[in-house]
């Protein structure tokens, strides 16, 4: 596997995996990876014939106040888990590289950034969508993988790359999660054993009111009782519990499909998300 941190090696070793009219599909990541991020890889493996990984914790969508300092960063671990994976070829600039002096262009995504965790990270998603643009002109992939564990960044990015004309497909795949049903993230590595156990009560609440309004069950009253349980089962506070349409994310009152269940919850000073079909 190549390790390149230079745009301009970057388009030649591009070109040259692409020789021959093979595709590539990219996998934006910001590393500590997990099985969640290998899932995308191996998907990434069943519909292109290369694989490039990025890994660059982009600073722009962090806030002020949040963890960019703190988050993990162990790229020997990442790349080797990459190697076994079968991954050609790992872009990995640094923040020079990415935000060159001067840097001042930036895409918002106005209509589906403002709620959710827009409303409680100002910011973050036109961080996102500029990152993921630059990548896209960068790599140039024929297939971009991102997670439905970020239900709103996946609704965003499908948006940006349809309304500026990115020739590429964009490809969701399903929520990781670890064997109690916690979601995997690089961020659970926050958490304390006890905390950790206790996080279970996140994704539990999040199936109980999926269920409770696939079966009817009054929406705002279904919402209160999940926020109500994720803080009775030890978290601090809750940023959101949404019913949303699953593709223009608008809130709905009444259930109809398709729609998902998006959440944001917070345990001392880890932030979770997790989302789930309502169906
Ligand atoms: P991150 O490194 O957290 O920015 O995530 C990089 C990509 O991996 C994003 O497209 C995420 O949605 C995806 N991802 C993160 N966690 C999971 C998970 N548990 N299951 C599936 N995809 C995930």
């Amino acid at each position: 596997m190549q390790i390149i941190r230079d745009i301009a090696m970057l388009r030649r070793a591009v070109s040259a995996l692409q020789q021959g009219g093979k595709s590539v599909a990219l996998v934006p990541t910001m590393g500590a990876l997990h099985a969640g991020h290998l899932s995308l890889v191996r998907m990434g493996k069943r519909v292109a014939d290369h694989v490039i990984v990025s890994i660059f914790v982009n600073p722009t969508q962090f806030g002020p106040n949040e963890d960019f300092a703190a988050y993990p960063r162990d790229e020997d671990r990442d790349a080797a888990l990459l190697v076994e994976e079968g991954v050609s070829l790992l872009w990995a600039p640094d923040v020079a590289t990415m935000y060159p002096g001067g840097h001042s262009t930036h895409v918002e995504v106005a209509e589906l950034g403002a709620d959710y965790c827009g409303a409680a990270r100002p910011g973050h998603f036109d961080g996102v969508a500029t990152v993921v643009s630059k990548l896209f002109n960068q790599v140039r992939p024929d297939v971009a993988i991102f997670g439905e564990k970020d239900w709103q960044q996946l609704a965003i990015i499908r948006r940006m790359a349809r309304d500026l004309d990115f020739a590429l497909d964009i490809l969701g795949a399903p929520i990781a999660r670890d064997s109690d049903g916690l979601a995997l993230s690089s961020r659970n590595a926050y958490l304390s054993k006890d905390q950790r156990a206790a996080a279970v009560a996140f994704p539990n609440a999040l199936k109980a009111a999926a269920k409770a309004i696939a079966g009817g069950a009054d929406i705002a009253e279904t919402l209160a009782k999940a926020e109500a349980d994720i803080v009775a089962g030890g978290f601090d506070s809750v940023d959101y519990v949404a019913l949303a349409d699953a593709e223009s994310l608008e809130r709905l009152s009444l259930f109809r499909k398709p729609a998902r269940l998006l959440a944001a919850a917070r345990m001392g000073k880890t932030r979770l998300i997790d989302n789930l079909a309502v169906a």
